[in-house]
């Protein structure tokens, strides 16, 4: 049964983000929007401490033992992923740009969770744990290979006297992939394919470690929003990796089964980037609520709609979106909890909170006119950021073609 009601490990996590979001986000979120490609390396290093402090992998706090009791004798699921929708909220509140800095996570160990082996969890996530902070990213898109990612061009080839593969080709726009390569010792999972023939078939997910050969960023993208997170181009020249960094199987068959493993990562990471975007909506809300009770006008709840005045109705109306956006992620995060399969709730939430961040955070810039539009507000920052939650991890089309594909009982090649 899915419960609405917070329990006390997301309470904690909240009390505590909120103490960081309002200390070392907003204070500086104009300063690294102003100066793209410097590093919030105070916000960094702080979340880095208090995850080590903490003992996990990520700001999820273990349960104490009581809990843990209580949960094998209550029976109840995991909530991994429902805490970390509130963590990525929160944090996104903060700042949208500076969330996407937060050492540790990433789609690249998102995409280990997910489609690696044991020993591959153990080798490359017990970096993430060492002294220093370390960044994971992921390498899908290619210049003509975005939605359609069965176009994928880059390489990778088995080199059958080493045992080792061997990578040639260029990834565009990879979030945190400067930080991945060259800011620590973190990786990139890079999508690459052993026959281009073969389509999605042949596609797989390989580990590119800082520091290996053949590996270099070659340019840093300068962005619209979301400043403070680095974009960049990965060119692979001859890149020889250990046989061991493919995640997943290294035949080739005949269905696409090892690409919809990798696939999977994304069921579980769009609702989070849904999560974001709302805490960048919700940011925006809040701050046009204050601004024009600042100025004597108060939104007047409970009336008719009929009563209301065209401002009331506005706010009201980007309310209903964000709280409903809100329950469909929920959905989605409770699901990845549960194990349950959730490719079509996963891209719902992604694509209507994408939608509805979009919608918000412009109307708040409306709403507020002058104010809306001055560098001397974040509403105009916010309107920015909220933006790449619906390009990044399958656009809005895309996510709709998902979404319909699984209500329609469709295949990727009957409804493109
Ligand atoms: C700031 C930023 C960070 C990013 N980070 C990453 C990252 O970390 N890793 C990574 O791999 N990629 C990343 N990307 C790339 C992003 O995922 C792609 O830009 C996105 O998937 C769209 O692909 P594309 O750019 O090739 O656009 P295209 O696929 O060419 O799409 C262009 C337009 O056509 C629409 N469209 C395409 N196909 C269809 C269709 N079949 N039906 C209807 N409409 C369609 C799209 O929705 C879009 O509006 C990032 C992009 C940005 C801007």
């Amino acid at each position: 049964m899915i419960s609405f009601e917070k329990s006390k490990a997301v309470e904690q996590t909240q009390y505590l983000l909120k103490t960081v979001a309002d200390n070392m986000m907003r204070p500086v979120a104009r300063y690294f929007d102003d100066n793209e490609h410097e590093i919030p390396w105070e916000y960094i290093e702080f979340m880095h401490n208090a995850m080590k402090q903490m003992g996990s992998g990520s700001l999820v706090p273990e349960p104490d033992d009581k809990e843990k009791k209580e949960e094998k004798k209550d029976n109840k699921p995991r909530q991994t992923y429902q805490i970390m929708a509130h963590t990525i909220e929160m944090l996104s509140w903060g700042d949208g740009g500076m969330y996407l800095c937060t050492p540790r996570g990433g789609l690249g160990s998102a995409a280990i969770e997910t489609a690696g082996t044991p020993e591959q969890k153990k080798r490359f996530l017990s970096k993430l744990g060492g002294e220093k902070p370390v960044f994971t990213a992921m390498a899908i898109t290619e210049a003509e290979a975005g939605s359609d990612n069965s176009a994928i061009k880059c390489r990778a080839v088995l080199d059958e006297k080493t045992k080792e593969w061997i990578l040639n080709g260029e990834k565009i726009f990879i979030t945190a992939g400067n930080k991945a390569m060259l800011d620590s010792e973190g990786f990139i999972v890079v999508w690459a394919t052993l026959d281009p023939e073969a389509r999605r078939a042949g596609i797989r997910s390989f580990v590119v470690e800082a520091g290996t050969p053949g590996a270099k960023i070659t340019k840093m993208e300068e962005k619209h929003g979301i400043r403070a997170s680095d974009t960049v181009t990965l060119v692979l020249e001859d890149c020889r990796l250990p046989y061991d960094n493919i995640l997943g199987s290294p035949e080739i068959e005949r269905s696409t089964k090892g690409f919809k493993g990798a696939m999977q990562t994304f069921n579980v990471t769009r609702p989070l980037v849904a999560a974001s975007a709302l805490g960048i909506a919700r940011a925006s809300l809040e701050e046009v609520k204050a601004m024009l009770s600042e100025r004597g006008v108060e939104i007047r709840y409970g009336l008719p709609r009929q009563k209301m005045t065209n401002l009331e109705r506005e706010i009201v109306d980007m309310e209903r979106m964000l709280r409903s956006s809100w329950l469909l992620c929920l959905k989605a995060v409770w699901m990845s909890d549960q194990r349950k399969p959730n490719i079509l709730e996963s891209a719902m939430s992604k694509l209507h909170a994408g939608d509805v961040a979009t919608k918000i955070t412009h109307k708040a810039v409306e709403i507020m006119g002058p104010l809306g539009y001055s560098r001397e507000y974040l509403l105009e920052k916010w309107m920015r950021d909220a933006k790449i939650n619906d390009i990044f991890e399958g656009t809005g089309q895309i996510n709709r073609l998902v979404a319909a594909r699984q209500i329609l009982g469709y295949r990727g090649s009957q409804l493109r």
